[in-house]
């Protein structure tokens, strides 16, 4: 599934080629996404400049103007299978290419077999995006200027006071830092050497200090390791696959922990597999 890194590298991998591009159609073949996918606004977005390329949480976004005034957005979301890739416009579409953003002789093209994906279109008239109903719940960016430093620590330490459910839970759920999916959670505690069971309201400044500098550095990790291969990311035919991390704790159960040698243990919490180090971690 597209984490938080896949969708900057794709948004980094977009960027130099849509950056100041006109939009000259756009085309739905399979309309049934997570959410439908809005045909009608074809005519409407024809000629519209792309102005910005932004992220938010696992969102993608591609701002829209005409004559340097803002249109409005393009948002989309890769869901558990997508890929947003530049293809050349000419270029037949398979059976799950299912949107092109047609920009001249290139496009925009989302291929998602498994449909959890979505493109949705918020016009600037509708208000600020950041207020968008997908975005108002969101926490804070992980590798913005507010969670840096002695910020992001307190950030999880004021957002966790008296909450009873586990650290890991907190991550996941995205309310008060978003963008940490599962993969990224249980290797950001394990480098923190915090228990994903810790109650989260019982986990001290000095303990979210180390977290909030390991959700960053993995996560800056992730986007160096697939901007490395960045071009492939965004310009192949999906051969290429999501990123490939080589972690400490996850999808590790049974093996030996890297720092010492204990076995790691796999737990449920929520529905979702944590991995974790009995030795290196505490609640
Ligand atoms: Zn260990």
């Amino acid at each position: 599934m597209p984490e938080l890194p896949e969708v900057e590298v794709t948004r980094l991998g977009l960027h130099p080629e849509v950056i100041g591009q006109c939009v000259t159609g756009f085309t739905v073949r399979q309309a049934i996404l997570r959410w439908p996918v809005p045909c009608d606004i074809a005519p409407y977005l024809q000629g519209m400049q792309i102005s910005a390329t932004r992220r938010r949480g696992k969102y993608l976004l591609l701002e829209l103007s005409r004559d340097a005034a803002i249109q409005g957005w393009l948002i989309f979301h890769l869901g558990m299978s997508g890929t947003l890739r530049i293809v050349q416009t000419d270029e037949p579409a398979s059976v799950h290419d299912h949107v092109d953003l047609h920009l001249g002789v290139i496009s925009v093209r989302l291929r998602d077999p498994r449909r959890f994906g979505a493109v949705l279109w918020h016009p600037f008239a509708d208000g600020p995006i950041d207020q968008h109903r997908l975005f108002a719940k969101l926490g804070v960016e992980p590798l913005s200027a507010e969670f840096a430093g002695e910020q992001g620590a307190q950030h999880l330490y004021l957002g966790s006071r008296g909450r009873t459910v586990a650290i890991k839970q907190i991550l996941l759920a995205g309310h008060v830092v978003v963008g940490v999916g599962n993969i990224y959670a249980s290797e950001s505690l394990f480098h923190a050497r915090i228990h994903p069971l810790a109650q989260a309201g019982r986990i001290g400044l000095q303990r979210y200090r180390r977290l909030a500098q390991a959700i960053r550095e993995t996560l800056l990790m992730a986007i160096n390791r697939g901007g490395s291969s960045l071009r492939d990311f965004v310009a192949s035919d999906g051969a290429s696959g999501y990123f490939q991390l080589d972690c400490m704790v996850y999808g590790r159960e049974h093996q030996p922990c890297r720092v010492c040698d204990a076995v790691i243990k796999q737990v449920r919490i929520g529905l979702r597999s944590s991995f974790f180090c009995p030795r290196c971690q505490h609640v």
